[in-house]
């Protein structure tokens, strides 16, 4: 279901840097000492970084492992604001942890992708941001469910939270596949199409999993549009005791940030603004076309679900959608169109078709069905 978020413009947040895009956060997966905080955000902000990020609590899938210094790191992240001037954000889970940060004075909040699939613990957590005036980042829940991302949202949002954006980091997977967490930028790009107001960064360390990813899935989330980036970086990465392999050194990190392509988002040239709306008028009708011809479709699905109930004819036949699938996907290899996407089309094309006769089929009085209005 739609719901209206009400939130303040990121450039409100007195958080990031006046109109920069990417938006970065960078640092450590973990504090781990205090030297350790120190130097990596020195070394950050010679690279220009201005938010810090390091996790305090550190919710670890496994017992044993290290789970973060907890809250003897807040002053350490207090120094970093203080002696070098920088923003510093971190991950809460729980009341304990806010009231922690705000005792500090923590800039930014995020909240992890294990918290978020929690509606407990978001409530619990917006409870405890009611009357707080600290900006609250909120990973995607580590399964694909965007009504839970959005439900986290709507909580934080209801207690008062107007300084509130999103986080991509991907999503879990049983299957075994290149990157740690599968980035599913669908749901991403449907997230970003409801609440186009909303700042959205994306995390490519904990998407990629691993160092040699993390450029190509930060330009991935550059080319969609997406405001800004968190990026893990440690001053030593390979001695990290959290997520070593996908920590970048500051210097690392620095080179990834320069050599982003970052595409303009508009242009007020008169020439491009004409030429694109004449482009997006012939997608429109293009689009409208499309639906016409599904009316058409589903039209005669009803025709066929009649016609099989007076034969008493099963709805499915596996070989006559093999066939014309078969023959759709070598027609549109001949029209240079991808083979997966023109079967996702048609598959789902398929399975309404199936839907219809299905309605067909059980409904006993179909001679008096009424038809849609439209038709
Ligand atoms: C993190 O940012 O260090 C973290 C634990 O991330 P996630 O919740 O995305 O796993
Ligand atoms: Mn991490």
């Amino acid at each position: 279901m739609e719901r209206k978020l009400d939130i303040i413009p990121v450039g409100q947040w007195n958080v990031f840097p006046e109109g920069t895009r990417p938006l970065v956060i960078a640092g450590p997966c973990s504090a781990e000492s205090e030297r350790q905080v120190m130097e990596t955000a020195s070394a950050l902000k010679a690279e220009g970084i201005q938010v810090f990020r390091a996790g305090i609590w550190k919710p670890r899938t496994h017992p044993g492992c290290f789970e973060g210094v907890g809250e003897k790191g807040l002053p350490w992240l207090a120094r970093v604001q203080r002696e070098l001037g920088m923003k510093v954000c971190t991950e809460v889970a729980c009341k304990e942890h806010i009231d922690a940060c705000s005792r500090y004075g923590i800039d930014l909040f995020w909240i992890g992708a294990r918290t978020s699939a929690n509606p407990f613990l978001m409530q619990e957590i917006a409870d405890a941001m009611q009357g707080k005036d600290i900006p609250v980042l909120v990973k995607n829940p580590v399964s694909q469910e965007i009504e839970l991302w959005k439900g986290a949202l709507e909580r934080l949002n209801r207690a008062g939270v107007r300084k509130l954006g999103v986080i991509h980091r991907g999503f879990s997977s049983f299957e075994k596949q290149i990157y740690r967490n599968s980035p599913g930028w669908n749901i991403a790009i449907e997230l970003r199409a409801q609440y186009p107001e909303m700042p959205f960064f994306a995390d490519p360390s904990h998407m990629g999993g691993e160092r040699k990813y993390v450029a190509e899935l930060s330009q991935k989330s550059m080319d969609l549009g997406l405001d800004g980036l968190m990026i893990e970086s440690h001053i030593c990465p390979d001695s990290a005791l959290s997520d070593a392999f996908q920590q970048l050194c500051p210097a690392a990190l620095s080179d990834l940030l320069s050599h982003l392509e970052i595409r303009e988002m508009d242009s007020d040239c008169l020439d491009y603004r004409e030429h694109i709306s004449e482009l997006r008028a012939q997608i429109d009708m293009i689009d409208d076309n499309i639906l016409e011809e599904l009316r058409s479709r589903k039209k005669i699905s009803r025709q066929i679900g009649q016609y099989k109930k007076e034969h008493n004819i099963a709805i499915l036949q596996a070989s006559r959608w093999d066939a014309l699938l078969e023959d759709v996907v070598r027609k549109s290899a001949h029209y240079g169109l991808s083979e997966k996407c023109v079967t996702a089309i048609f598959n789902a094309i398929h399975e309404e078709s199936v839907q219809v006769q299905n309605e067909v089929i059980s409904n006993h009085g179909f001679g008096n069905l009424p038809e849609p209005e439209s038709e």
